[in-house]
């Protein structure tokens, strides 16, 4: 290792005094971007694209400007939620997000691929590449709230997240069945040696309340994500439950109908911040 010159921005050597933000990517120079809070979750298909639109569009009802940066890029899912299938435009001075009906700006892979379902079969470092580019080159338009649905899990893409765009929170999705194990605990810390505080835990499809006397059934048992948010620390929790009026609406392209208020709680702590 050469001498150090405590510059980080011309050193790319691994050292205990590099701080993680000396990799932070500038945002494109027409954007404003306020606050940026990304969604993790342990695993695939527990709902973190649901939590990232509902938060999103939680935000966006309070009067928030509210904008979704889609880093799943093998697993996009937010565009079809939304209806959107345009494909992104772009102008000298970067790429346009497309608008969801109700106003929230919107980037994913899914807006530059030829066909919605071609799949993406690129490596790591490309799909780490093509999110640095969602934030240098596509030009968000005065964003108070931007949400990153992260791809799940601590790889590669989710460390570029967290070094390149200036994430001021995490917001940690799980299932109940994920509450119980140590899957919560791998994205607690990883926060942690990022300096990103966790915000809050969403349990996602906590309970099943019965259409006809709103008794609510925790089908895959009692919930333990109070206990856990108090082991890690984490002021906040919300519970969505699992709930086939949300698929559906997801699956016509319609989330932005959904009336579902459960994650007002967090939506008004992350107004403050
Ligand atoms: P992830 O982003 O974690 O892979 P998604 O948000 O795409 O997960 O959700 C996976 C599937 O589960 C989708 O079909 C979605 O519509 C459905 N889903 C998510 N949350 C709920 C819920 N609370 N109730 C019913 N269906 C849900």
């Amino acid at each position: 290792m050469s001498e150090c010159t405590h510059d980080c921005s011309t050193c790319g050597e691994s050292c205990a005094e590099r701080d993680p933000k000396s990799f932070l990517k500038p945002v494109n120079q027409y954007s404003t971007v306020k606050k940026v809070i990304a969604v993790v979750s342990g695993k695939g298909g527990v709902g973190k694209s649901m939590v990232t639109s509902l938060m999103a569009l939680s935000m966006n009802r309070s009067g928030y400007k509210t904008a979704i940066l889609d880093a799943d890029v093998t697993g996009p899912s937010i565009p079809q939620m939304f209806g959107i299938h345009q494909k992104a435009e772009g102008t000298e001075q970067g790429i346009l997000p497309a608008i969801t009906k109700g106003g929230i700006e919107l980037m994913s892979v899914n807006l530059l691929l030829k066909n919605e379902d071609d799949p993406v079969v690129w490596r790591g470092p490309i799909i780490a590449g093509t999110v640095e580019q969602f934030w240098t080159d596509v030009i968000w338009n005065d964003v108070d709230y931007m949400f990153v649905d992260m791809p799940p899990g601590t790889g590669d893409v989710p460390l570029t997240v967290f070094q390149s765009l200036p994430v001021d929170g995490i917001l940690v999705v799980a299932s109940p069945q994920e509450l119980v194990g140590m899957i919560v605990g791998k994205a607690v810390k990883m926060a942690g040696l990022m300096n990103i505080p966790v915000l809050g835990i969403v349990e996602n499809m906590a309970y099943f309340a019965c259409p006809d006397c709103g008794k609510k059934h925790y089908i895959f048992g009692n919930s333990n994500v109070d206990a856990i948010a108090k082991k890690y620390d984490i002021a906040n929790t919300a519970q969505i439950p699992l709930d086939p009026s949300l698929s559906a609406l997801s699956d016509r392209g319609a989330i932005e109908d959904c009336q579902g208020e459960w994650l007002a709680s967090l939506a008004e702590m992350i107004g403050k911040l």
